[in-house]
C-alpha cells in the first residue's frame, strides 16, 4: 500500500529522533560531565521541537488521512491496519495539545526538577509548592485539551496506559488495599525480628556484584550482542533499536539488593524491547504498549522469578561462591526471607513487594484529590502522612522522607504512579497463565536454570507486537481476561503466608 508505506517513511523521521533523543538521555545519565548540562538541554528541546512538528504537520495529516482510506479495505488485525490506528492516537494526542501548552509544561518542568531537588535535599516543601501548584494547574489544563469522559485523572492515566481510568484504577485498589493492610498488620504482629534482613547488608564486591549479574541476565536471556549495562544513580533501560537496547544499574557495597534485583528488573524491560518484532524496527510500532504492561515484564523478571524460592535454590551456591565467606553462616531459608522481608518504610524505591502498592495507593489517592480541587497544595504533606500513618502504620519525620521524595510531580507526570501497581497485577496474571501453558512447570524449570520456556511464551503472547495492541486488548488475548488482581493477591498471600508461617485470607 503506496499510501500507508509514505506514511511510514515520514514518522521514521521521528522514531529516528526519538531515537536520537534516547542516545542523548543515555549519556546524561551515564556519562556526561555536568558542564555539558546547558547545551545537552538544548539539543533534547530541538529534537523535541522537531518532532513534534513533523508529527502534527499538515502534510503528516494528508499522509494519515490517506492512509486510513486505504487501510479500510484491510484485515483490521494486520500490521498495516493496526500501524495507521496507532498512528492516529499519536497524531490526535499531539495535536490536540497547544504549541504554548507543550512549551509550557516543558519549561515549568525543567524548572521545578530544580526546586524540587533544592527541597528534598533541605527539606523545603514550601520551596516546592509553588512548583507543584503550577504543575497540577497545568495537568489540569493538559486533561482538558486531551478530553475525558468521567474526571480529568482519566484523560492523563490514558498517556501512560491507554483504556485505563481512574475509575478501574480504584476499583483495582478496592480489591487491594484492605487485603494488604491485613497483611502488613499480622506481619507486624511476629515483632521485628521474626526476619532478620541483615545478610544482605554486609560487604559485597562490586565488582563481583556487576558479574554475578550479567551471568544471571544472560541465562534470563538478555541479549549482550543486542544490549550492554552501564551504571547510572538512577537505574533505567533505554531502547535506540532492535539492535540497542541497554539496561543501567546502581550498585552498593553494602546493599545487595539495588544493584542483583535493580538489574533483573531493568533486564524485564529490556527483553520486552529486544523481543518486540524485528519487522517493528525504526517504526512506531517498535515500543512497549504501555508504561503497565512494561511494568509487568520487569516485576515478572524481578519478584516472581529473582526473588523466589526456585530460583535461589538453583543459585544461592553459586552466590555464596562468588562472595567467599560472606554468607557461609546464612542458610538458604535465612536469605530467602532476608530478599523478602516485609517491612513499612518511607521510601516507595526501597518497599517489598507487599508495601510497595500502598505507596502507590497514598499517591494516586492525593493526585485525584488535588487534581479535583478537593485537596489543597498547603495541606498536601499533612495529607500524605495521614495516610503513610493509616496504611503503613508509619509517620514520615521529614518531608523529604514523605511527599518530597519522588520526581514524577516535579516533572508534571501526575496519573503515572498507578501503572506501577497495574504492572504488579499484570505480571502474576501473565505468569499463570504461562505456567498453565507450560504444564506447571515453570518452578521446576527455574530450579533447573532453565528459562527460555518462559521467555518463549512471553515473546509469543507479549513482546513481539510492540505497540500493535492497545495494553488491555494484549492482555486478553493473551491470558483471555481483563484487568483482574485477585491472582495477584493469592500470590502474595501464597508466598508470604508461607515465608512468615501465617494464613492470610
Ligand atoms: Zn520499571
Amino acid at each position: 500500500m503506496q499510501s500507508i508505506q509514505e506514511l511510514k517513511d515520514k514518522l521514521h523521521d521521528v522514531k529516528v529522533l526519538q531515537s536520537t533523543g534516547a542516545v542523548l538521555g543515555w549519556d546524561h545519565q551515564c556519562y556526561m560531565p555536568s558542564g555539558g548540562a546547558e547545551m545537552r538541554a538544548e539539543q533534547m528541546a530541538l529534537i523535541g521541537r522537531l518532532s513534534h512538528e513533523i508529527l502534527v504537520s499538515a502534510e503528516t495529516e494528508r499522509l494519515l488521512l490517506a492512509a486510513e482510506s486505504d487501510a479500510a479495505g484491510l484485515d483490521p488485525d494486520s500490521d498495516d491496519a493496526r500501524y495507521v490506528r496507532v498512528a492516529r492516537r499519536d497524531f490526535d494526542h499531539s495535536a490536540k495539545i497547544p504549541t504554548e501548552l507543550v512549551t509550557e509544561m516543558a519549561q515549568t518542568s525543567a524548572l521545578a526538577h530544580e526546586h524540587w531537588v533544592a527541597a528534598r535535599a533541605g527539606n523545603d516543601y514550601a520551596r516546592f509548592a509553588p512548583w507543584l501548584e503550577k504543575n497540577v494547574d497545568l495537568s489540569r489544563r493538559l486533561a482538558d485539551c486531551l478530553g475525558y469522559e468521567c474526571e480529568r485523572y482519566d484523560a492523563l492515566v490514558d498517556q501512560y496506559e491507554q483504556g485505563a481510568t481512574a475509575a478501574s484504577i480504584r476499583q483495582v485498589f478496592e480489591t487491594l488495599k484492605p487485603a494488604l493492610v491485613s497483611i502488613v498488620h499480622a506481619v507486624k504482629e511476629l515483632g521485628p525480628n521474626k526476619v532478620d534482613s541483615s545478610p544482605i547488608h554486609r560487604e559485597f564486591d562490586e565488582t563481583v556484584q556487576k558479574e554475578f549479574g550479567e551471568r544471571v541476565i544472560r541465562q534470563f536471556g538478555y541479549d549482550f550482542e543486542r544490549g550492554r549495562q552501564d551504571r547510572a544513580v538512577h537505574p533505567f533501560c533505554t531502547t535506540f533499536s532492535h539492535g540497542d537496547v541497554r539496561i543501567t544499574t546502581r550498585f552498593e557495597r553494602d546493599f545487595l539488593s539495588p544493584a542483583l534485583f535493580g538489574t533483573m528488573h531493568e533486564t524485564g524491560h529490556a527483553l520486552y524491547e529486544q523481543g518486540v518484532s524485528a519487522c517493528f524496527d525504526g517504526n512506531i510500532l517498535f515500543d512497549g504498549t504501555s508504561l503497565g504492561i512494561h511494568e509487568s515484564q520487569s516485576r515478572l523478571w524481578e519478584n516472581l522469578i529473582g526473588r523466589s524460592l526456585p530460583f535461589w535454590e538453583r543459585y544461592y551456591p553459586d552466590l555464596r561462591a562468588a562472595f567467599p565467606g560472606v554468607l557461609d553462616d546464612v542458610a538458604l531459608p535465612a536469605f530467602y526471607q532476608a530478599i523478602n522481608k516485609i517491612e513499612p518504610s518511607y521510601i516507595r524505591v526501597e518497599a517489598d513487594e507487599v508495601t510497595y502498592n500502598l505507596h502507590i495507593l497514598l499517591r494516586f489517592e492525593l493526585e485525584t484529590d488535588l487534581l479535583e480541587g478537593r485537596l489543597s497544595i498547603k495541606d498536601a504533606p499533612s495529607a500524605w502522612n495521614e495516610k503513610m500513618q493509616a496504611y503503613l502504620g508509619l509517620t514520615p519525620p521529614t518531608d523529604t522522607l514523605g511527599i518530597l521524595q519522588d520526581v514524577h510531580w516535579s516533572g508534571g507526570m501526575i496519573g503515572y504512579f498507578p501503572t506501577y501497581t497495574l504492572g504488579n497485577v499484570v505480571s502474576v496474571q501473565l505468569f499463570d497463565k504461562a505456567d498453565a501453558d507450560l504444564g506447571g512447570r515453570i518452578a521446576d524449570q527455574v530450579r533447573d536454570g532453565e528459562f527460555a520456556p518462559l521467555l518463549g511464551w512471553l515473546r509469543e503472547h507479549v513482546h513481539q507486537y510492540g505497540r500493535k495492541y492497545p495494553p488491555r486488548e494484549l492482555l486478553e488475548r493473551a491470558t483471555g481476561r481483563g484487568i483482574d488482581p485477585k491472582p495477584y493477591l493469592a500470590y502474595l498471600r501464597r508466598k508470604f503466608g508461607d515465608l512468615y508461617g501465617l494464613r492470610f485470607d
